[in-house]
């Protein structure tokens, strides 16, 4: 049984879903109106992982991720750039996907977007006026009323009085309370207009969510997802209108992943210290982004740091040189040795799964692979031939996938090589200078690098990995 942590209960729960074997999920995207960075990596990787997992499990998953495509942010960059705003944002809609493709992120099977949701969000706004939980402003703007919902707060674990006393709000004298939040704002002069009951206009954030998941999924979903920060008021405000709207439960589980910190801060433009996807992925391997998410907890905050990228690495590195074919012509382990390296994996498969069916615990979920690969290595140094490795990777190479682990052999620059030539020369000549030290010195250094060498009758050779 496969339990996990929702924000609105604040406890584990068993994972129960509204139909057999089926899992309608809905994750919120991106604001698409600059380039993306790590941090929107991360939360697309977690919900990547768990929806691989879940695959894995056997449920079909049913995964929409939208664009917010119209957006305050994304209408100055535009006119900044003096740029066509939805022009600008299908440019950045094409980049993000292709990010996500690279770090191996599965496409969603949809990716609804705002501006070609209009119709559906307008009838939305119309049904939430018809009972009362929504009123049309005189300036043209349309709000959600929060006192028309009694649990209003229920996921953030907010009232509105503490909301109100806590809060700097600006006070709107279109709004008739306070913490009420627009469904519809009303066309500034300039700006992209649709046509609505309340005149030219474009919907506020939250009312796209609730929308997409009407259209994508019905009126109930199983999971709904996002960053943490999306807690309050964006996913507040979704239950809202969406409970207000049908008058059923909205989302059964609610998953929200931590936030990245570079360093010990927060990402953000202030600091200067954002790292897009682009250029992370320009130094590392798309891997090493997936290893950093897996090597903590989902809900806890991710640090990248240098030092937590190379520690990501070297894991990589043993996952990779255990998935290694052994030799043939070696004689080989007893019977009983490889028949015990083949158990040994079938149980570290249930501990990856039970690890797995605990909220995802990744963490402890790796600890089982690197179980297998002790004993992988411990074979291969037994004398193991390929054919007795092979089951043991087999099961190896299996969950790596689950956790969409490419794994793929390296490969360096022609700069590198000319490095690793230069350097094992080097060691070539303190051999024979009979310098040990300074051959073994070198040695690891190459090893660092992702290079092994092999000294044979004919000279040393090397490769990646
Ligand atoms: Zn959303």
């Amino acid at each position: 049984m496969i339990r996990i942590y929702n924000t609105l209960t604040r406890k584990k729960e068993d994972f129960v879903t509204l139909e057999p074997n089926i899992v309608k999920m809905y994750v919120c995207g991106v604001t698409v109106y600059n380039d993306a960075h790590v941090g929107h990596a991360m939360s697309a990787l977690v919900f990547d992982v768990i929806r691989r997992y879940l695959e894995y499990r056997g449920y079909n998953v049913k995964h929409v991720m939208n664009y917010t495509d119209v957006d305050d942010k994304i209408i100055n960059r535009a006119n900044a750039l003096g740029e066509d705003p939805l022009a600008l944002s299908q440019r950045y809609i094409a980049d993000y996907n292709k990010n996500l493709s690279d770090l191996n992120v599965l496409p969603a099977t949809s990716n609804p977007q705002v501006s070609k949701t209009m119709p559906l969000i307008i009838e939305f706004i119309q049904g939430l006026i018809r009972k009362e939980a929504a009123y049309a402003a005189p300036n043209g703007d349309v709000y959600f009323s929060v006192t028309s919902e009694e649990d209003y707060g229920k996921l953030s674990g907010r009232k509105i009085e503490d909301m109100q006393a806590g809060a700097r709000i600006e006070v709107e004298e279109a709004k008739v309370h306070p913490m009420d939040f627009a469904l519809w704002k009303a066309a500034k002069p300039g700006e992209i207009f649709w046509e609505s009951p309340w005149g030219k206009g474009r919907p506020g954030w939250h009312i796209e969510c609730s929308a997409m998941n009407l259209a994508e999924l019905g009126e109930q979903i199983d999971i709904h997802g996002g960053g943490n920060d999306l807690i309050f008021p964006h996913h507040e405000n979704e239950i809202a209108q969406s409970e207000a709207y049908t008058g059923k439960e909205f989302s059964r589980y609610w998953i929200h992943n931590g936030m990245l910190q570079i360093g010990g801060e927060k990402m953000s433009k202030s600091l200067g210290n954002i790292v897009s996807i682009q250029d992370f992925l320009a130094k590392r391997d798309a891997d090493v982004m997936r290893m950093l998410v897996l090597s903590g907890s989902y809900r806890a905050p991710l640090i990248f740091t240098d030092e937590t990228q190379d520690a990501a690495e070297k894991s990589l590195d043993r996952l990779r040189a255990a998935l290694r074919a052994g030799r043939a012509d070696l004689g080989g382990l007893s019977l009983e040795a490889a028949s015990a390296l083949t158990s040994q994996a079938e149980a570290a498969k249930q501990s990856f799964i039970e690890a797995m069916d605990d909220d995802f615990n990744s963490p402890l979920a790796l600890a089982a692979l690197y179980e297998i690969v002790k004993g992988i290595n411990t074979a291969r140094d037994g004398g193991a031939n390929a054919a007795q490795l092979q089951p043991a990777q087999t099961i190896l190479r299996e969950l790596t996938d689950v956790l969409g682990l490419r794994l793929a052999e390296k490969t360096g620059s022609s700069a590198d090589e000319a490095r690793v030539l230069a350097l094992i020369e080097e060691r070539n000549q303190a051999r024979k200078d009979k310098q040990w030290a300074r051959s073994d010195q070198l040695r690891d250094q190459l090893k660092e690098m992702g290079v092994t060498i092999e000294d044979g009758k004919g000279g040393t050779t090397w490769r990646w990995g």
